[in-house]
């Protein structure tokens, strides 16, 4: 109902367009012609009048396809989402799994600068955090889906920090998803590796010291990455996702997804070029936290990595 409204509206646009084009048409013809019994006020000829008009009307017409394709674009949220939500309410993982369990909880269209997403949330019973899933087309009960796990990270993702490659990893994968034409963006919000905004920028003030990311964060008295994959493995489950083709350099992630029994068919690679300020970052997490930035290496090398 809404979209066909939103058809008619631009059906309406294009006819004030012809409308207002055919008023300055006849106006300016009006003119040129009682103006060339006077003085010749156009420099053009009628007929170079009437090309600049009628280009005119070409170009408002391209200007306008662009907003109906747009809107066409936008195919209702599939049946599937809205039968996961209403299955969901009374969903609850027995313990020890409460810990990490989920519940589907809402799906909106989600235009965005990237493509038309569907944004899906998600709400953890046990501590009340929310989470998010961007997806692309319909992936419940599919194989092979296109998927990233993005952990928030604020100074990054927001504020387009050049302190860690999180912003570039963000973007890309929206912009691979969305030319892929289907996937999935998990929004984990488990941010600073799951120690919070506060302590990572405490961490931040010891890595602007001298120390490394992963002796900042010992120091601070936290794990190196506190991040929980079994939440992903989860969401992945509720959305029904059968296997998946893993944009990551970090094998952790595919070694969580293998326990929630989703297969990483394919380990596709999520490498962004680095800058002054997080080279170090980089070649830390090459070095200590296990992340094999090689762009070759396979889904199945990864998970046997010795490291
Ligand atoms: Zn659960
Ligand atoms: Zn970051």
């Amino acid at each position: 109902m809404v979209s066909s409204i939103k058809n008619f509206y631009s059906f309406f646009l294009i006819k004030i367009d012809v409308i207002i084009l055919i008023s300055t048409m006849t106006i300016l013809e009006g003119a040129q012609e009682l103006d060339s019994n006077v003085s010749p006020t156009f420099p053009l000829s009628k007929k170079g009048l009437n090309i600049v008009i009628q280009f005119s009307f070409v170009l408002v017409l391209i200007g306008r396809i662009p907003l109906m394709e747009n809107d066409q674009a936008f195919i209702p949220i599939p049946q599937t989402y809205l039968d996961i939500i209403e299955k969901d309410k009374d969903h609850k993982c027995p313990p020890p799994m409460d810990h990490f369990c989920v519940k589907v909880t809402s799906a909106a269209k989600l235009p965005s600068r990237f493509g038309n997403f569907i944004a899906i949330g998600f709400h953890q019973t046990s501590d009340d955090k929310e989470h998010a899933a961007f997806v692309k087309g319909d992936v419940v009960n599919k194989e092979n889906v296109l998927v990233r796990l993005h952990s928030e990270c604020l100074t990054g993702d927001t504020i387009g920090s050049l302190r860690c490659d999180c912003r570039d990893q963000l973007e890309g994968a929206l912009r691979k998803i969305e030319d892929e034409g289907e996937g999935i963006v998990l929004y984990l919000r488990q941010e600073g590796r799951g120690i919070g905004l506060t302590n990572k920028l405490k961490a931040y003030a010891l890595q602007d010291q001298g120390m490394d990311t992963v002796d900042a964060n010992l120091a601070l008295g936290f794990e190196d990455d506190l991040r929980d994959y079994h939440l992903a493995g989860h969401i992945l489950k509720s959305l029904r996702v059968k296997s998946v083709r893993l944009l990551t350099n970090n094998p952790k992630k595919l070694l969580e997804l293998q326990k929630w029994q989703i297969n990483t068919t394919e380990r596709v690679k999520h490498i962004f070029p680095e800058n002054p300020f997080n080279i170090q970052y980089l070649e830390t997490k090459k070095k200590r936290s296990g992340h094999l930035l090689d762009p070759e290496m396979t889904a199945d090398e990864l998970l046997h990595q010795k490291h």
